[in-house]
């Protein structure tokens, strides 16, 4: 049999320190059973991120590192979100493993979906996303909400799998051709179909969190859909476009109306209809600057090339190479 593929669980932590001493043997626990399974090498890792975390979180990370060589741990220099801190775990992984998984460190991703993803990828493909069979253990406003925004996105033109999260295996091939997308705004979700390469969909449950907060309120809930279409879309600004010669053709048509009635003598005391049209053409107005703005905004960061994420610190053991 040919050498089995080194695996590094990436795993963001932000302020965790009542979750990461529950769940960190649970994945030290399933990296076990996969190596004794015989299906990854003995070398395979987990790699916590700590995404400037306030609390303990970055102690509680050494001290695992020090309890078992699984355990590694890098440490961003502030906190740059979710997405910035898988990233930072994912690029710093590709080199050193053959595959990646990447989850929260929550629990409420089934660390058993693990095998069937690593199982794909002996099977052949570089990307498995990890996607929920239901949203039961979310509130019915998340469940509603991120249903009509996955329809939304799709929409828009962007290709993202229904019900995926981050929780995903990707191989160090497709990692090393991710490396080249360059951008600030990331939506990995909706990036990793764009490398292309061999994927596949791996079914779980998810559960509630195991301990600790969610740290996504509304207004970060709020803030990822709009990086997610307006990093993988254009269509808004297309639909504006759109709207604008709408409501040039409706004005030619009020204006030939104008003239006739006018022309007829008949004028009218238009007063209401006069505020209706110059409010409503405000509003769309103001919508489609915002709209236009957010994407002149990202095309400013974008122009920067600002690194987007700053590693501070690495655990001891995680270069050693064996
Ligand atoms: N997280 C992070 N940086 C942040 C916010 C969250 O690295 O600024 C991590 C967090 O530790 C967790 C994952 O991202 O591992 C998902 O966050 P959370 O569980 O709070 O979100 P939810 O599952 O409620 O969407
Ligand atoms: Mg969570």
């Amino acid at each position: 049999m040919s050498k089995k593929p080194k695996l590094i669980i990436v795993i963001p932590c932000y302020n965790e320190e009542q979750v990461l001493p529950v769940t960190a043997p649970l994945f030290l626990e399933k990296i076990e059973g996969l190596i004794d399974a015989g299906k990854i090498a003995e070398d395979s890792k987990i790699m916590f991120v700590n995404d400037g975390s306030k609390d303990n979180t970055w102690k509680i990370i050494k001290d695992l590192s020090k309890q078992n060589a699984a355990y590694t741990g890098i440490c961003l220099s502030r906190n740059r979100g979710h997405q910035n801190a898988l990233l930072a775990g994912l690029m710093d992984a590709k080199d050193k493993c053959d595959i990646t998984i990447s989850i929260d460190c929550d629990g409420q991703d089934d660390i058993n979906a693990m095998d069937e993803m690593v199982d794909a990828y002996l099977d052949g493909a570089e990307i498995v996303y990890g996607v929920r069979n239901n949203r039961d253990s979310d509130t019915a406003f998340k469940r509603s909400t991120a249903q009509g925004y996955y329809k939304l996105l799709n929409k828009m033109g962007a290709e993202v799998v229904y019900n995926h999260a981050d929780y995903r295996l990707a191989s160090s091939k497709v990692l090393n051709e991710f490396a080249k997308f360059e951008e600030v705004n990331i939506y990995l979700r909706g990036m990793f179909p764009l490398v292309g390469f061999k994927s596949t969909c791996v079914y779980y449950e998810r559960h509630e969190r195991m301990k600790g907060e969610s740290h996504y309120p509304l207004h970060k809930m709020l803030a990822l859909a709009v990086d997610g279409i307006t990093s993988l879309s254009i269509k808004p600004i297309r639909i504006i476009t759109g709207m604008g010669i709408f409501m040039s053709l409706l004005s030619i048509i009020l204006i030939i109306y104008v003239l006739i009635s006018f022309g007829s003598g008949n004028v009218v005391q238009g007063w209401s209809s006069n505020v209706i049209i110059v409010l409503l053409i405000g509003g769309i107005q103001m919508i489609s600057l915002g709209v236009i703005g957010e994407y002149v905004g990202k095309i400013y960061l974008e122009t920067k090339h600002r690194p987007r994420f700053i590693i501070s610190e690495k655990t001891e053991n995680s270069d050693v190479e064996e």
